[in-house]
């Protein structure tokens, strides 16, 4: 009998920094504790191995600055 794989989405995020106003909304909401901040008070998610991809950030920033589309990052990047 055929076994049933679970195929686990790659988890990737990345902030639209000409949207994101620094508020750090993302960072509290949180529940894993994934995300600091750069030098430029930009978020980072350092812990990645730590997110369970609740995607609350992704829901919570104000500025819709948080995406999970790593194919299209660049091109995005360009567009927006
Ligand atoms: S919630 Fe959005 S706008 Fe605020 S710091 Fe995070 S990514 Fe930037
Ligand atoms: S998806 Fe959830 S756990 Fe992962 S960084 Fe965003 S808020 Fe944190």
């Amino acid at each position: 009998m055929a076994q049933k794989k679970k195929v686990e989405k790659e988890k990737y995020l990345w902030v639209n920094r000409r949207w994101c106003k620094r508020c750090g909304i993302c960072a509290t909401v949180c529940p894993k504790n994934v995300i600091d901040y750069d030098s430029e008070g930009y978020p980072v998610f350092a812990r990645m191995d730590d997110c369970i991809y609740c995607l609350n950030c992704v829901l919570y920033c104000p500025d819709y600055a948080i995406f999970e589309n790593k194919e299209d990052q660049e091109y995005v990047k360009e567009i927006l």
